[in-house]
């Protein structure tokens, strides 16, 4: 049997560093016994995903050297490699278990289920699906069908006992069943549940090994009924520990930049964020810190894998990132990575008329452009509140910047502008009162190039971050965090 692993992000968002954390050590357990590793893209989310999303993904999986022998872009015997055009085969599967008895259909509007679980809360109950779908006679089933009345297709879950599995990982684990909903397999707008598009996926590609993430571990007897079900041999499971910041919680893009692209921006090697992925909960056998991706490889086991929580945190990753480039790059090696990286004339082509019309000597360059090469400025945190907006505003529009920067798909200037001055609008603020403290933010000075058009040519990652470093500068403390949070509510949705 053919080892295959596979990685199955979903692309709504940045490319993330957990994303590829699981796609390196799913890529080195295939590829030391020979094996396949495939990359799918699980974009049964119609709403949330984009195609911008799916591209920066492939992009830093590549960027990192995690290639794939099936995938998306590069086809593979068993494809397509993306779920939405997968479509029919779900509907095919749900349809087939629930003429075996194993799924059902649900046709509760969500008002009825709303009520529901208004109901079970007032009787003091964990609020949960009653099983309702299942009490529907053959005849009333025919009749909303007959109807065109919407429906789901949800999976028949036992009301007692438990499930016990072995985790690759973990060993054995068990799960009472009564903590397991009767998940939704197909929903209204007939497009699949993760559930069971990952199974019929990862069955139908003939993945052999999973290795996921533990956030999925409590959702793990759902997978394997299903294979059951379906009278399906089940990959082996085993569940990674999450990354964590350096308190020890979830790693999180509040604590911590999670997009790979920030690192690639800020200029650290491929090889030394691959690396450092590699020490998250797992070491070589000699202990030895640097190593390469064919080393990592060549003496890989999985059970290996210490659970603890491994600790992702970028001061070590700066100086391993540092031995790399001393220790590993010849000076023109050296060169040809700064030339990649911002030193090229595509790079400075956009910087230069940003700076010709403000400069009279060349080397006035430095001085006036240096932001666009830097990574986070220093500046004095006073100039952040100089001007005359209130620091408690300026806090919170700040705040609310960043998160509506998230959400923005192509960053460019118009667009930027436009979440800037909505936001600056709320907050009655004027824009240039607004743009005063963006501007420290990101050039570190009070006066230099278009701020905008500085944004734009950094790109999303790196304004995000000097963004979010001045709002460290500022200081947010717990209840101020929780009120920003309670008014971005209201605020209205672009
Ligand atoms: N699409 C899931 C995710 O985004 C995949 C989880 C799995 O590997 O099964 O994490």
């Amino acid at each position: 049997m053919t080892i295959r692993t596979r990685v199955a992000p979903s692309p709504t968002g940045d490319p993330h560093l957990g994303t590829a954390y699981i796609a390196l050590f799913n890529y080195c357990f295939a590829k030391q016994q020979g094996g396949e590793f495939v990359l799918r893209i699980e974009d049964t989310d119609q709403v949330r995903s984009t195609p911008e999303s799916e591209q920066a993904i492939m992009d830093s999986l590549r960027w990192l050297g995690l290639e794939w022998d099936h995938g998306p872009d590069v086809g593979g015997e068993f494809g397509p490699y993306r779920q939405s055009e997968r479509s029919e085969l779900y509907k095919k599967y749900a349809h087939q278990l629930v003429d075996d008895g194993k799924a059902f259909y649900c046709f509760a509007t969500s008002e009825e289920l709303d009520q529901m679980r208004e109901q079970q809360m007032a009787e003091g109950l964990r609020p949960k699906y009653d099983g309702r779908g299942l009490k529907l006679t053959e005849d009333e089933i025919k009749a909303n069908l007959a109807a065109d009345k919407p429906y789901v297709i949800r999976m028949n879950i036992p009301s007692a006992g438990s499930f016990k599995f072995n985790d690759y990982l973990r060993g054995e684990i068990e799960i009472p069943w009564e903590n397991v909903d009767m998940q939704v397999l197909l929903k209204a707008d007939g497009f699949p549940t993760y559930f069971l598009a990952n199974v019929v996926d990862d069955h139908h590609m003939q993945i052999s090994h999973i290795f996921r993430g533990e956030e999925w571990i409590n959702s793990a007897p759902k997978l394997l009924k299903l294979y059951e079900d379906f009278g399906w041999q089940a990959p082996v499971l085993g569940h990674l520990p999450l990354l964590r910041n350096p308190d020890k919680s979830k790693l999180s893009k509040r604590k911590n930049p999670t997009s790979i692209n920030y690192y690639k921006e800020m200029g650290y090697l491929p090889e030394a964020v691959l690396n450092y992925l590699g020490r998250m909960g797992w070491s070589m056998p000699d202990e030895r810190e640097k190593f390469t991706l064919a080393e990592m490889i060549e003496h890989f086991d999985m059970k290996r894998v210490s659970l603890g929580g491994p600790v992702f945190d970028v001061d070590k990753l700066s100086w391993l990132n540092g031995m790399w480039i001393r220790e590993n790059l010849t000076d023109s090696e050296l060169m040809q990575r700064f030339v990649d990286w911002k030193f090229n004339s595509d790079f400075f082509g956009k910087v230069l008329p940003e700076a010709k019309t403000r400069i009279n000597t060349l080397s006035d360059m430095v001085d006036l452009a240096g932001h666009f090469v830097g990574g986070i400025p220093t500046y004095d945190p006073a100039l952040l509140t100089a001007g005359k907006a209130d620091e408690d505003v300026i806090r919170q529009a700040l705040q609310f910047f960043i998160w509506q920067l998230e959400g923005l798909r192509s960053f460019e200037k118009p667009e930027i502008f436009a979440i800037a001055k909505a936001v600056a609008t709320f907050h009655e603020l004027k824009i240039k009162d607004f743009l005063e403290p963006i501007f420290v933010a990101i050039t570190g000075k009070t006066s230099s190039t278009s701020v905008l058009d500085a944004m734009e040519i950094l790109g999303s990652d790196l304004s995000r971050a000097r963004l979010r470093v001045a709002l460290a500068h500022l200081g947010i403390s717990k209840k101020q965090a929780k009120n920003i949070e309670r008014a971005y509510r209201e605020y209205p949705a672009a």
